[in-house]
């Protein structure tokens, strides 16, 4: 195991009041789990709208929300600044659905398809796509280290993302709607990392989720053996393949 590092890894769960409806809350758990099996010292910090953001977290988790909460969520975010503060610093930000689409340049909410600008931290925007995306989904995840996995989860949205020029998809899509339904799913610039599937999508991606690990710790991490963990993603793969 490797040696606990001096001070505790903080890792920040941004605002569960407003993007805690799709269980992603779960992403900080399984983050916080694998820092401690391998004997590093966790703080999990849960901040909700009107909290200032910590300046000194490791990893800022997003997750997903309606439409007013998401609106909501980018105002506060906007107001408060810490989360570009902390990714000038090289804390790595995980943002899932809804906080893909406020970390983004632009998002669109609401019956007239309302212009709601996004806090530009990855250069991504979503308009409304013509038809909701709901469903399991199957990526396949290239990782600039040479990472080739498989990525499973569930999708649900009505906004559909356009990546800009700084942005380099997550993943390929397999099986699913992904970004737009033309084939690209997630986003990534630097330590920036955004993406549509629910899941939790970390519970049921362990690669991913020590990917975001070691980019915020800026070291490798020892392999897990969990067999249970092992077992949750075969049953997850297959579900998939099979819808
Ligand atoms: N409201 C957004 C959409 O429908 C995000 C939904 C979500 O977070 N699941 O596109």
């Amino acid at each position: 195991m490797a040696a606990p590092t001096k001070a505790p890894i903080e890792i920040v769960l941004v605002y569960q009041s407003l993007l805690g409806i799709y269980g992603d809350r779960g992403n900080a758990t399984v983050l916080t789990k694998r820092l401690q099996w391998r004997g590093y010292e966790t703080t999990l910090t849960v901040v909700e709208p009107g909290d200032p953001l910590p300046a000194g977290g490791q990893v800022y988790l997003l997750g997903g929300g309606e439409d007013a909460a998401q609106i909501s969520a980018v105002n506060a975010l906007r107001t408060d600044g810490g989360l570009q503060r902390a990714v000038d610093r090289g804390a790595a930000v995980f943002a899932v659905c809804a906080g893909y689409q406020i970390i983004g340049t632009s998002f669109t909410v609401g019956e007239h398809d309302e212009v709601v600008e996004g806090l530009g931290l990855l250069d991504v925007s979503t308009r409304r796509g013509p038809t909701r995306a709901v469903g399991e989904i199957l990526t396949h995840w290239i990782g600039r280290e040479g990472q080739d996995a498989w990525l499973t989860g569930f999708e649900n949205h009505g906004g559909y993302t356009t990546l800009g020029r700084s942005a380099t998809p997550l993943a390929t899509v397999e099986i699913g709607v992904g970004n737009d339904g033309r084939g690209t799913e997630g986003a990534v610039n630097g330590l920036v990392i955004g993406t549509y599937p629910h899941g939790p999508v970390l519970a049921r991606n362990p690669a991913l989720a020590d990917h975001i690990l070691q980019l915020a710790l800026g070291e490798g991490l020892a392999p897990l053996d969990r067999p249970e963990i092992d077992e949750l993603r075969r049953e997850r793969l297959a579900a998939v393949q099979r819808a």
